[in-house]
């Protein structure tokens, strides 16, 4: 028996030792991925369902490897928190989806009966650093984008994180003219009055809660919940993850008004993202 232990524990150690190597590998991978811009932005719409049209996107980060072709951002956005990289990647998606959507409204501007909008995704690392302020001004600026049409997306525990922290940035963004939301809202560790404290404009309920609208009564009652909240404080309420028509029945419903998810569109590379503009599908 003791033989067997410490094999196993030899066995444990090999384990823990590769996937350092492959950890280590990976970071100096994501280093050399950083300066040699190897990320892409996908484009997820954002469907308003007045109108069934697309009013907005969420840029979502892509790492074009060179070996290993394409990671998504779960593979990768821990290792870049907990290496500072972040902070490069956010920035790089933040410029390049502010250019992309600003050539987007000058070309098909005139099709559209509302802005169309950007939602970036800025980690709760990067939240709450001095530099956010200023790169969020910076790509404004070059890009010549309407502030109205940028929603910085956060998570809860971003703000819960530090509270006093986080109101003063929320105030910062908010007098650049950004718009805030909070991300995954309802899987994090907060409380609701929150929602009343910050100044927030747009709340995404998590894929996880509209995964269970079809059969799970609590994901019911607190869909519903956060659409009377919503609708109480003026905010703009995204329904994420939707899947299935009768998910969008359920959420159309309960008067449900912005969605995003594969039942209407996969995240979307630009040139896509032309060809469905070109097609009209705006509004
Ligand atoms: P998120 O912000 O919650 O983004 C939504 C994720 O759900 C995206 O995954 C999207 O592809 C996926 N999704 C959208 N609709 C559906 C659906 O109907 N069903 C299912 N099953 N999934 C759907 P993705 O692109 O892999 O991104 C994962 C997470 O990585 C994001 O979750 C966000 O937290 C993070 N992320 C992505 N881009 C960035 C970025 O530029 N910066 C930072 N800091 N984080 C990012
Ligand atoms: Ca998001
Ligand atoms: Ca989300
Ligand atoms: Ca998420």
């Amino acid at each position: 028996a003791k033989e067997h232990g410490k094999s196993r524990f030899k066995v444990f150690n090999q384990k823990m030792h590769d996937q350092a190597l492959r950890l280590m590998a990976l970071e100096t991978d994501l280093r050399r991925a950083v300066d040699l811009r190897e990320f892409e932005v996908a484009y997820q719409p954002i469907v308003c369902l007045d109108t069934r049209r697309v009013c907005g996107f969420e840029a979502l980060v892509r790492w074009r490897h060179p070996e290993h072709g394409v990671i998504l951002p779960g593979d990768f956005i821990s290792l870049a928190e907990d290496t500072g990289l972040i902070y490069a990647i956010d920035n790089f998606v933040l410029v390049a989806a502010c250019a992309q959507v600003k050539l987007w409204q000058t070309t098909f501007g005139h099709l559209m009966g509302e802005l169309l909008t950007l939602n970036i995704n800025i980690s709760g690392k990067h939240f709450g650093q001095p530099m956010l302020l200023s790169q969020v001004t910076r790509a404004l600026d070059d890009s010549g984008l309407n502030p109205q049409a940028l929603n910085i997306e956060i998570t809860e525990s971003a703000l819960m994180d530090n509270p006093a922290v986080a109101e003063e940035v929320l105030k910062q963004l908010k007098s650049l003219g950004a718009k805030v939301c909070i991300d995954d809202f309802g899987t994090g560790y907060s409380s609701l009055s929150y929602l009343q404290r910050f100044p927030i404009d747009v709340v995404k309920v998590d894929r996880s809660f509209i995964d269970g609208v079809e059969g799970n009564l609590d994901s019911q009652a607190i869909v519903r919940t956060v659409f009377s909240l919503g609708e109480s404080l003026g905010l703009k309420i995204v329904a994420e993850g939707v899947e299935t028509p009768a998910q969008l029945a359920f959420l159309e419903n309960e008067g449900c008004r912005y969605v995003q998810g594969f039942l209407f569109y996969r995240p979307l590379s630009a040139t896509e993202v032309d060809e469905l503009l070109a097609g009209g599908s705006i509004g």
